[in-house]
Order: C-alpha cells, then structure tokens, then sequence
C-alpha cells in the first residue's frame, strides 16, 4: 500500500511539478473576431487643454503623484482589479506598454509662457512624476481610446520587420484589420492533452501600410511578444493620410526625419459626461530649424514667438497644403527674393495678438521681394523691394491649393480681400480650411 502511494505521489510530482516545455507544444488555434481591443491608446478626461492625464497610485485611487502623457499605449490589467476596494468603477487598472518621446513633450514645456491658454501650460506637471514602461495605476475609463482608432507608425529599426517577416520598405504604418468593427483575432492555446496550465496567446491581423497609404501585406501579430509598440507611434486615424503626406515631404529633404521629430499636440475636447466632442484638431508643427529658423523648402519663419517656435502649430491637413504650396512654389520660383517667409501660425484668440489664427488653419506670409531674402518685413508700398508680379504668382498658387481666405491690401492683385485699413500691407493672411476638398486634393496629390 505505501509503495502504491508513494508511486502514485511520484505520478503526481512528475505530471504537475515539471516546468512544462511550451517550446514543444503544437498549439491549436482559431480565428475568432473580438470586441476587446489588444491594448489602448491614453487620452484624457475633462484636464482642458493638457497633454496629460492623472496615473493614479495603485495602492490609493486617491492620490494622483503619476501623470500619463496622451498618446501612450496601455494594457488594461485583469490582474490589478484586486486592488479595486473603493475606487470608483469609472477607473481602470492599466499597465503602460509605451509612451511618447519625452524630448517633445519637453519642447511644448519649454513654449513661452503667458497668461492664458499658452502652449506651455499645456504640459504643465506640478510635482507629478512622469509614468514609464510597465508603471501601472488607475485611469480614468474615459481617457482610454480603443486601438482601431489609430494607425500606428512603425519606425524603422523596429524589431516588427524582423519578427513578424514585416518588410522595410520605407516608413510603415500598421492598422488593425477589422470585421463588422471587430478585430480579427489568432487565439491560439495549448491543446487539452498538454498537462501543463493551460495557456493562450493572441495574435490579431493587422494591415501593413506603406508611405503612399497602400496596403502592401496583412500580417497576424502578437503585440505582446514583437516589440512594434515600443517602437511605434499612435496617430488618429481620421489624421493619418495628412501626417503621412507630411512625413513624406519632411523626408524628401531630410530622409533620416522620424515620426517623433515631427511635433504634435493632441486635440481639445470638450466632454459631456462620457463622450467627448473634439472642438480642435491636433495640430503638427512644422519643422524649423531652431538655430537660422529655416523651414521646409527653403521658407523662413520670421519672429519666432520663442526658441522653440511653439507659433508654428497647423492642424494637419492645413499644414500639409502649405507644404505642399512650399513644394510647388520651389520649382517655380528659386532666385532671391522667392523665400516663403511666413510668421504667425496657430494663434489661440486668448494671447491677444493676432486674432484669426486661432482656426489653425491660417498663417501670415510676408510679400516677396525683387532680389533679397533679408529678415526684414516690408509693405506693398515699397515699390523698390516689393516684386508685384512674384507676388501675383504666389497669390495665383495659394488660390490654387483651395486656401479658403487670402487677405493682402495690394488691390493690384487679383483674389485677395482687403482689410479695409493697413494690417494686412507687410503680410497675407492665408487660410487652408482643412474640410475644402481642394485644400484635401492639394494635400493629397500635391500642386
Ligand atoms: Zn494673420
């Protein structure tokens, strides 16, 4: 009898006791659509105007000491819900998979400070402690945005293109693939002969993109063993064709350009109860040399508001139409005096100066001149360096792209308003409404 239990105790140890080897496991899968999403992107829950919201310790829901940049990827922990005693159940246990580059959000911090509304503010911390990898806290339900919302930006060195046989073939873009608005899952798990705890492990289908916005592959990855989220950015996708076309321009120039080398904020929204109204688009910024205020195609960015040329924020779409006037006008005119040298670009009506820019779709643009690119504003009256036909020209290309307001006071040239009184004799006033289909044509297939 002892010898029988003492055989059936080795049974037992040997069955139950063993690291099970998953190397050698056939796993047996099946595809399955799934309403949960693998992960989320972070937002924020009534902060106004910030680029953040509240981590809070996971020990005390109470205590708020951890901020959590918008646009950082998250895991929603099953495991974490035991901590849930008292917190209110509009709170999640998350865990942070990635975040966003710490060098911008330092620029948006380092924007000039004003009153009101200013740049800078948004990115104001207190004492709170940024969140890193793996830092778990609770987090507001509404403040997490279900991953189908967004295109992810794959950087190149990524491990995705070696892991999941993802090809580099230029900046890549992965979205999830879905059915009925459900994504298409891999689940694959240990068969029921297998001893061991039975585990899973999910796979969901994904679109690889390229830079024109063509579907090149599909491809099953599992997010939690390739490294794509550490190594990609989070892009709305109602923004993603205009920030690509960016992108492609920025990297004609500069072909090294990463996504994260291009700024961006994230939207204003307004929130009733749980659903939020986007009353501002995210805005890029364009990329200005911080040192000689250069900008794409040669342009210039004349009195940059601060060192980090926080007036330069457009919402996408606008912004890309100018890049895309920048690129045309290049070609059409290279001598001196061609320079696009533009001022003023998103302006928040509360920082006094320049009201119309708060759309963030308008930029000032100084007239050209006959022969010089000096950083010296001048008036249509100047007739000795003012160059009218250059000017003509310009105004001819702006008209072109669908810009939806140019307001200049030289009555000599056609298309432009008047202001009525002397604004607008050293600069136009452009707008690139970013819902006109043409400012959306211009943007897409260039001028
Ligand atoms: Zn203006």
């Amino acid at each position: 009898m002892k010898l029988v239990l003492l055989l059936m105790t080795l049974i037992s140890y040997s069955v139950f006791s063993q690291t099970p080897d998953y190397s050698k496991v056939e796993w047996v899968c099946e595809e399955l659509e799934a309403s949960d999403p693998p992960f989320y992107v972070s937002d924020e829950y009534r902060q106004g105007d910030k680029i953040w919201e509240n981590l809070r310790n996971i020990d005390n829901s109470r205590i708020a000491d951890t901020y959590i940049p918008r646009g950082s990827i998250v895991e929603v922990d099953e495991q974490l819900f035991q901590y849930g005693e008292g917190v209110p159940d509009y709170r999640v246990p998350i865990r942070v998979l990635s975040l966003p580059s710490e060098e911008e959000e330092q620029k948006v911090r380092d924007a000039k400070w004003r009153k009101r509304d200013s740049i800078a503010q948004m990115a104001r911390v207190g004492r709170k402690k940024r969140a890193e990898v793996d830092s778990i806290g609770w987090l507001d339900h509404r403040a997490l945005k279900q991953a189908k919302n967004f295109v992810f930006f794959v950087k190149e060195d990524a491990e995705v293109h070696a892991d999941s046989g993802v090809p580099y073939v230029g900046p890549t873009y992965l979205e999830f693939k879905l059915r009925n608005g459900k994504y298409l899952v891999n689940r694959c798990c240990t068969p029921d002969s297998f001893g061991g705890e039975e585990k899973c492990f999910d796979k969901h289908l994904m679109n690889v993109i390229d830079s024109n916005g063509d579907v090149l592959t599909e491809r099953y990855i599992n997010h939690q063993e390739c490294s794509f989220l550490t190594d990609s950015r989070p892009i709305r996708n109602t923004e993603i064709d205009s920030v690509r076309n960016i992108l492609n321009m920025v990297r004609k120039e500069s072909p090294n350009t990463a996504i994260d080398e291009l700024e961006m904020l994230p939207p204003l929204q307004a929130w009733r109860g749980s659903k939020s109204i986007i009353t501002r688009k995210e805005m890029t910024k364009i990329p200005v040399d911080e040192e000689t205020q250069e900008g794409p195609y040669g342009s210039f960015h004349y009195k940059p508001d601060d060192a980090v040329s926080s007036d330069a924020y457009l919402k996408p779409t606008s912004m890309c139409a100018f890049m895309r006037v920048m690129e045309k006008w290049k070609t059409l005119c290279g001598e001196p005096g061609c320079q696009i040298q533009f001022g003023d670009l998103y302006h928040h009506d509360n920082w006094g100066a320049h009201s119309g820019h708060d759309s963030g779709e308008c930029v000032d643009i100084r007239p050209m001149r006959k022969d010089d690119d000096l950083d010296v504003g001048l008036t249509y009256k100047q007739t000795r360096r003012y160059d009218r036909e250059k000017t003509r020209d310009f105004v001819k290309l702006i008209k072109k792209s669908g810009a939806r307001i140019t307001i200049f006071n030289d009555r000599r040239i056609p298309g432009v308003r008047n202001d009525g009184g002397s604004v607008h004799n050293d600069h136009l006033h452009v707008c690139f409404g970013e819902n006109r289909p043409k400012v959306q044509e211009s943007c897409k297939d260039g001028l």
